[in-house]
């Protein structure tokens, strides 16, 4: 972390990327295929796919997962495993270091077994071309020796299943992407869906939640089911200490005070981001290492952590000469919209590239 401000070094409550810390995690974690709640289109093509590949009695098709942290990616890799009655080997793109290390996984497999690969945009490019042969024909090529007397070996490996996942689909080199027959974008979950979601963990955990405390809790999850089971704990906290120990919305509406998370489920550090974007660039635009640098944070964690949310929220707009703020953001912080390179974008003034069409816009 590139500064010493208070705000970046706590624990953001809202971060979808940190979840092995959280207690219940493997608790909560949908087992089955119709446990799996939301994203009912990829549910119904990996339902077709696992049923398909257990009736031909083969390893399921390789399946790549991605979208944002916290979404359920982890959860689907074990779900595939669960279903096809396989085991499931996990390891991570930066965790395969070497080419040896994937050999060492992949020789060590089970028939049909699934092989979870997380973070897979991290694989280095010579431990990628390993898993070419491998994913097609389920061969490993291992070169032996060194120099002119170098040979290449041909093993064999059981047939397996790769699951990969990633929240950077655009990092990963297409000769990878291309070999999985299986590719699932996970999209940001409906409130309902996550209304859901709080139902279902708080039975497990024996909380008690009235409907409207989980829809209360789902509107500001940010569309993420991890951030909803964390901010359940959170309430739940509120709710033993000063409440009744049921959830309400009151109860909720009390915690997320406390924790600076208004009704939208936007936190002290994504006000900070559209305020510095609206206050001191005019809405905009202005590149990513500069906000990063304004912000005291890097420019990853602002990537996977608050801008997909804003995107969708539509209180953002990514263009090539940088972020630019909607009007819609404005009047979420309660500013007034000022004529800037983002109200330019909306009126059409701008074009899809953010080019201006018009010569003599305000802009910064
Ligand atoms: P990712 O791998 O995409 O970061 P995870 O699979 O680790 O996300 O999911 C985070 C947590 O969210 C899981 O432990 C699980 O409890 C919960 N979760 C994710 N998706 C769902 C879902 N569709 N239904 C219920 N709980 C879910």
């Amino acid at each position: 972390m590139s500064s010493g401000d208070s705000h970046v070094e706590e624990e953001r409550t809202l971060d979808p990327r940190l979840g092995s810390s959280d207690p219940d995690e493997l608790s909560l974690r949908p087992r089955r295929l119709g446990e799996f709640i939301g994203q009912d289109r990829l549910k119904a093509n990996l339902d077709v796919a696992i049923q398909a590949a257990r009736v031909r009695r083969e390893a399921l098709d390789h399946v790549l997962l991605y979208g944002p942290p916290g979404l359920g990616k982890t959860t689907l890799s074990h779900v595939c495993a669960t279903e096809m009655e396989a085991s499931l080997r996990a390891t991570s793109g930066p965790a395969i270091e070497r080419p040896g290390d994937l050999a060492a996984i992949l020789t060590n497999l089970e028939p049909g077994s699934v092989l979870f690969i997380d973070e897979i945009h991290r694989l280095s490019r010579i431990v990628e071309e390993i898993l070419y042969p491998a994913m097609e024909d389920y061969t490993l090529d291992l070169v032996i020796g060194k120099g002119p007397s170098a040979r290449t070996m041909r093993l064999p490996l059981p047939r397996f299943t790769l699951v990969g996942a990633t929240t950077r689909a655009g990092l990963i080199s297409s000769p990878l992407r291309d070999r999985f027959g299986i590719q699932c974008y996970l999209d940001f979950y409906s409130a309902d869906d996550l209304a859901t979601i709080v139902t279902r963990s708080a039975a497990i955990m024996s909380i008690e939640i009235t409907p409207e405390g989980s829809a209360a809790i789902g509107a500001r999850s940010r569309g993420t089911p991890r951030i909803a089971n964390r901010l359940l704990r959170r309430c739940r906290d509120y709710a033993q200490v000063r409440g009744e120990g049921q959830i309400d919305p009151d109860a909720v509406t009390e915690t997320m005070a406390m924790l600076g998370i208004d009704h939208l489920g936007l936190d002290e550090f994504d006000r900070r981001y559209l305020t510095i974007i609206g206050g001191k660039y005019g809405g905009g635009p202005v590149g990513i290492e500069t906000l990063a640098a304004a912000l005291g944070e890097e420019r990853d964690t602002i990537e996977d952590m608050c801008e997909p949310y804003l995107l969708q929220l539509g209180y953002l707009q990514r263009t090539p000469r940088g972020r630019c703020i909607t009007t819609s953001a404005y009047s979420h912080l309660g500013l007034p919209t000022p004529r800037s390179a983002c109200a330019a974008i909306q009126n059409g003034l701008f074009d899809a590239e953010g080019t201006a069409r018009d010569g003599d816009l305000d802009v910064c």
